[in-house]
């Protein structure tokens, strides 16, 4: 089995931050709006006042957190299955993080630690009305009825934590959005993420990693509306010309399995051009900065360092930061290296 390389798990994030700032400065313009105020190619590249990355990437930092720390802690504590938990905690800190009290949540680990973190950048109502109410959904306990692309934005690090099995990755990416997110398209479409991203950053080429995670899609029940949106993607990127008129055609994104089929979409029309793939991703009147994000953690997770423009480096905010929680994955979920304690007061067990 081929061991995945440091500079995907890096790039899964990293170019999922990046496509999260080009879309947040256009979120919540519609298509004539944009080409008015950039032009009639759109956003066409990273614009200074446009580095912000929003709730999307602040999330994923909290899913990577929760899978750190509960890594740590069967290992310091050999005390496995305490993830559902962790990732609840791990969510109300991030909701701690919007303004919210800290509730059952430990307030210890890097993140908090982070002024940056603590931004609001038009935070998911869904996400934060569902940890708010202090109770975790589940798929057999479903929380409310919603499909919003808060479940899937979030989910690419647990496919770089379960790397090894997509099937694994699949059924945890699905049980972390459950928790805020409880129509099967809102949770399905992160299952589906994580075994994408997993099996992307192992070598698989996109075309089998999109056979793995279909045939796992396909034996869950209620799948058939994500599976026709990802098929709906893959038509359309084998039709005339991308543009954001056809782009808008796979969705709008502000749910679950349109912000995952768009971002497919994108990638499928542009695997070896990142610029245009992340610019196609978020260039269209819906929900710009998850189908950027989630357009990044594919394309990061498939090229590796080649996912990201020379020129965008380094460009975007919450990047150091980004870029540690990508290297930590990598040296305890691949590597299998210890918590040593500064590793552990980052992702503290207990
Ligand atoms: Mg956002």
């Amino acid at each position: 089995m081929n061991l995945p390389s440091r500079d995907r798990f890096e790039a899964c994030l990293l170019a999922g931050a990046v496509g999260d700032a080009l879309g947040y400065l256009i979120e919540f313009d519609k298509l004539e709006r944009i080409r008015q105020q950039f032009g009639p190619a759109g956003l066409d590249d990273l614009r200074p006042e446009g580095t912000a990355a929003s709730d999307d990437t602040q999330m994923t930092l909290f899913t990577a957190e929760a899978l750190l720390r509960a890594l740590n802690r069967e290992l310091e504590k050999g005390i496995p299955g305490a993830l559902p938990d962790i990732l609840h905690h791990s969510y109300l800190r991030w909701l701690h993080t919007q303004g919210h009290p800290l509730g059952a949540a430990p307030g210890s680990g890097l993140l908090l630690q982070r002024p940056e973190l603590f931004h609001r950048r038009a935070p998911g109502n869904t996400c934060v009305s569902a940890l708010a109410s202090g109770t975790a959904g589940t798929v057999a306990m479903p929380i409310n009825n919603s499909k919003g692309c808060g479940g899937v934005m979030r989910a690419a690090p647990v496919g770089l934590a379960f790397w090894r099995d997509a099937r694994l990755a699949f059924d945890w990416g699905a049980k972390a959005a459950a928790i805020t997110h409880g129509h099967p398209s809102g949770y399905l479409s992160a299952g589906y993420l994580a075994a994408l991203v997993a099996e992307l950053v192992r070598g698989r080429s996109l075309e089998q990693a999109q056979a793995v995670a279909d045939a796992l899609l396909r034996e869950r029940e209620k799948h058939e509306e994500t599976l026709h949106a990802l098929e709906k993607a893959r038509l359309l990127a084998r039709t005339g010309e991308p543009s954001p008129e056809q782009i808008e055609q796979v969705g709008q994104g502000w749910v679950g399995e349109e912000a995952l089929a768009m971002a497919l979409y994108s990638v499928l029309r542009f695997p070896d051009d990142p610029r245009a793939c992340l610019l196609l991703a978020v260039n269209h009147g819906g929900d710009s900065d998850s189908t950027g994000a989630i357009a990044g953690n594919i394309l990061g997770a498939m090229l590796g360092d080649r996912a990201i423009p020379a020129d965008w480096r380094g460009k975007v905010d919450l990047w150091d930061i980004t870029q540690t929680v990508a290297q930590d994955l990598h040296t305890h979920f691949v590597a299998h290296r210890p918590f040593d304690p500064e590793a552990a007061r980052r992702w503290p067990g207990g």
